[in-house]
């Protein structure tokens, strides 16, 4: 078993900007950073930020003042532009996106599309129904009438490794492509622990009873602004109810048809989830000893 520092990463987890928090109270000095000589104003195309051709996100230089100060690199300031109004928030059009994304640049990526589509969705105060406007380098948005400043959120997901007499639950959702099959997921709900979550998301979508909930990893999901908390739980018992509203198929995989399938092997039973899914670091890692 490798060493927990040589176990794979998530791929949105890599260290990012430094976001420099405590800038976004003071104004100015974000207006000054947008001068810097080499600040740099995010490139993007179509409701999404742009790559070029080998996958690194495409910068300009800044003009005006932008709303986004998405962080820095050394010195060097990073801000963005919100895509234009008319281009639709289409997220399953930016997956293709990921194939080819830099990992180092991942979570700016994931970090500019969470917040430029937060922003988007949110013009209107929830408190009292009027205009906002962004705030604290686009890190809030605050509304002009009643007073009251909005923070854009993240939205907890709880994805779920199943151990059985060393078999790993998988399934299948309506819309994955052939043959693949992939780690269960779903929301945390308000007043829910984790390990509530994770209990309840395995017996409504499984049928089984779960313990020992383990903290794995966890990641960004930008589509539009979820954290995927992955665990480990263990089953008390194989048997499987399979509930088809949510799933077309759920089953158990032994560690030698997983180590199959995530060698790409034709003769595997599944099709492994693309690196970008922290679903694939979580089956890499069962794989490899967690
Ligand atoms: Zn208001």
């Amino acid at each position: 078993m490798p060493g927990r520092d040589k176990l794979p990463d998530p791929f949105f987890a890599g260290p990012g900007l430094n976001r420099a928090d405590a800038l976004r109270a003071l104004p100015d000095r974000i207006a000054a950073l947008a001068t810097h000589p080499d600040a740099r104003l995010l490139v993007w195309d179509n409701g999404a930020p742009s790559l070029g051709d080998d996958g690194r996100l495409l910068w300009s230089s800044v003009e005006g003042d932008p709303p986004l100060f998405l962080g820095l690199d050394g010195e060097v300031p990073h801000f963005s532009n919100l895509p234009p109004g008319d281009v639709p928030i289409n997220s399953r059009a930016h997956f293709g996106l990921l194939g080819q994304l830099d990992l180092r640049d991942a979570p700016i990526f994931a970090a500019a599309l969470s917040l430029a589509n937060w922003h988007r969705r949110h013009g209107f105060c929830s408190a009292c129904g009027q205009p906002t406007a962004p705030n604290r380098g686009g890190w809030s948005r605050a509304c002009g009438s009643c007073g009251s400043e909005h923070y854009p959120r993240a939205d907890p997901v709880v994805i779920m490794l199943a151990e059985h007499d060393d078999r790993l639950l998988l399934g299948r959702q309506p819309h994955y492509p052939a043959g693949r099959y992939s780690a269960l997921a779903g929301f945390v709900e308000p007043g829910e622990t984790i390990e509530a979550a994770v209990a309840r998301e395995l017996f409504e979508e499984a049928g089984i009873r779960v313990r020992d909930v383990t903290y794995l990893a966890s990641q960004p999901w930008p589509f539009p602004s979820t954290l995927m908390i992955g665990v480990h739980s263990a089953a008390d018992s194989d048997s499987l109810t399979n509930d088809h509203h949510e799933l077309d198929d759920a089953r158990w995989f032994t560690r030698a048809e997983v180590a199959a399938a995530l060698a790409g092997d034709p003769a595997a039973p599944f099709v492994a989830p693309p690196r970008f899914a922290i679903a694939r670091t979580l089956i890499d890692r069962w794989v490899l000893g967690l």
